[in-house]
Parts: structure tokens; C-alpha cells; sequence
């Protein structure tokens, strides 16, 4: 039986053959290393998958609080 794991990023199946495991492809890799890049800055704020797509969409935004 095949086995899997689930992507970090976007939670879905990622057979344990795919080229970017644990990754389900490029982009969630990319978002993943977005997180790294990220950390670096905003330590204290908490990642989760929506907002990570979301900051992927738009890296600039600096936060209007
Ligand atoms: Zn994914």
C-alpha cells in the first residue's frame, strides 16, 4: 500500500515519491520557506497555512495597526 504524508502547508496527501515532499508542490515549498524568511522578522506572531497564502500573496504588507 502507498504510503503518505500530509503537506505542512496545505494539508493534502503528498506520496512519499513526490519531488518536493513533504511538500505537495513548488508553491507550498516556497510558502514554507516564506515561513523561515518570516520568523526572522515576526517572531512573535503565530503562522498559520491561511495566512501564510495570504502573505505569500502579498509579502509587502506590513500591518496597519
Ligand atoms: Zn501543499
Amino acid at each position: 500500500m502507498a504510503r503518505t504524508l500530509k503537506c505542512p502547508i496545505c494539508k493534502k496527501p503528498v506520496a512519499l515519491t513526490d519531488p518536493y515532499m513533504p511538500f505537495c508542490s513548488d508553491r507550498c515549498k516556497l510558502i514554507d520557506l516564506g515561513h523561515w524568511a518570516a520568523e526572522k522578522y515576526v517572531i512573535s506572531t503565530p503562522i498559520d497555512p491561511e495566512a501564510a497564502e495570504e502573505a505569500a500573496e502579498r509579502p509587502e504588507q506590513g500591518g496597519e495597526e
